[in-house]
């Protein structure tokens, strides 16, 4: 079993259990029960889970949306805070185990950015996670940039995880079966990350970091397009798409256990942008540790996706 730095495990701080329920509405309240359990735990059943599959660091971050779906901005900036602070809490009795990505309140930019900088310098963080669009805005808006300098001077990663849209696309509609997890989410957030390539993010921060779940929400298999449609319709960026995908923004592997979409990332990104990742207790760390044990590798690679590859860029 190759040992495992696991990128999007998640947990509930206190606080944060109702912006959470808005997620698992029509979940059956068994599972969604037991999910509860699972991620307000941080001794006893993470541990064993981690072991199973051979994690040996897991990266924790709150489970979504939490504040990004806050409408009052003095308390989005209160209950970010507190989920830092009680994060910082628990790795410290655990060091040995796990580390943290921030949580932000990017209703307020500066604030956001103050925040993610004392969660770096002061409570050791490897980055942030945000949970998709705010309240409908993007990580492109122009008043983030602010957030972005100081992301970038930092070296600090930011994760983009899934959320539900606004308004879901008609065409989904009718097709409980494609909401979600099933292909919703994967279009929502391919789409917010490729929203910071278009918009000229990457031009204005150059060194800017970005990760990206489920091995890049599709983005690895649709570069060339991305490039020859921008040239049709004229994009203004300094360089094709693809090389902001290639060169800004990484993967990981979350819920995905299938040997395809993996080597096409490889192929496409390159062999240190593919860092493992479980989403736990979403998805099954057994099943995604086994996944990475079993897949035809060079055995330097998997190491390298497994805990290499994340030791460097997240400088653990
Ligand atoms: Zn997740």
């Amino acid at each position: 079993m190759v040992q495992k730095i696991a990128l999007e495990e998640h947990f509930l701080a206190p606080g944060h259990e109702t912006y959470w329920r808005t997620t698992v509405g029509n979940v059956d309240p068994k599972h969604a029960a037991n999910l509860l359990a699972k991620l307000t735990d941080f001794g006893e059943m993470r541990l064993k889970s981690m072991d199973e599959a051979g994690i040996a660091r897991s990266v924790l971050s709150i489970a979504g949306p939490s504040v990004q779906i806050e409408r009052d901005v003095a308390t989005a900036r209160r209950v970010a805070r507190e989920a830092n602070d009680f994060l910082a809490r628990e790795i410290q009795k655990r060091p040995d185990r796990y580390s943290g990505f921030a949580h932000l309140a990017v209703q307020d930019p500066r604030g956001a950015a103050d925040e993610l900088e004392r969660c770096m310098r002061d409570l050791k963080f490897c980055g942030a996670m945000i949970n998709g669009h705010t309240l409908g805005q993007y990580l492109d808006h122009p008043s983030l940039y602010p957030f972005w300098e100081r992301a970038e001077a930092l070296g600090a990663p930011i994760y983009i995880h899934p959320t539900d849209p606004i308004t879901p696309a008609p065409a989904l509609e009718g097709v409980h079966g494609l909401r979600r997890a099933t292909w919703e989410w994967g279009f929502e957030t391919g789409s917010h990350a490729l929203r910071l390539v278009f918009s000229g993010l990457f031009d204005r921060f150059p060194r800017a970091k970005v990760v990206l779940g489920h091995l890049g929400e599709t983005l690895p298999f649709l570069l060339w397009r991305f490039d020859s449609r921008a040239k049709l319709y004229g994009v203004k960026l300094a360089k094709p798409p693809s090389e902001y995908i290639k060169h800004n923004i990484v993967v990981t592997t979350s819920g995905m256990c299938s040997a395809e979409p993996l080597d096409c990332s490889l192929a496409a990104l390159g062999h240190d942008r593919v860092m493992f990742a479980a989403d736990y207790p979403f998805e099954s760390a057994q099943e995604a540790g086994e996944f990475l044990d079993r897949v035809p590798l060079a055995e330097p690679l998997r190491t390298d996706i497994a805990s290499g590859n994340a030791k460097k860029y997240l400088g653990l």
